[in-house]
């Protein structure tokens, strides 16, 4: 499956199922992006193509922007 955020081919993976298996929905998470969605969400979420470029990461160099913010330091007691 194809990632809506990134793009990326075969890099996404389902994370739960509805539990009673009516297949009611399904919830996905990308291993490139970490991006998370539902099945059950509205048509014009499903098509990335559909969203405010802003939001897309497709073309994007996702290691410029894994830049963890900085824990500080514990504070003394
Ligand atoms: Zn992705």
């Amino acid at each position: 499956m194809k990632c809506i955020r990134c793009g990326k081919e075969d890099s996404v993976h389902v994370v739960a199922k509805a539990p009673d298996g009516s297949g009611a929905w399904e919830i996905y998470k990308c291993d490139v992006c970490n991006y998370g969605w539902r099945s059950s969400e509205p048509a014009k979420m499903l098509d990335s193509s559909k969203w405010d470029p802003f939001f897309s990461l497709i073309g994007v160099d996702l290691n410029k922007l894994m830049i963890p913010c900085p824990i500080p330091p514990l504070r003394e007691k």
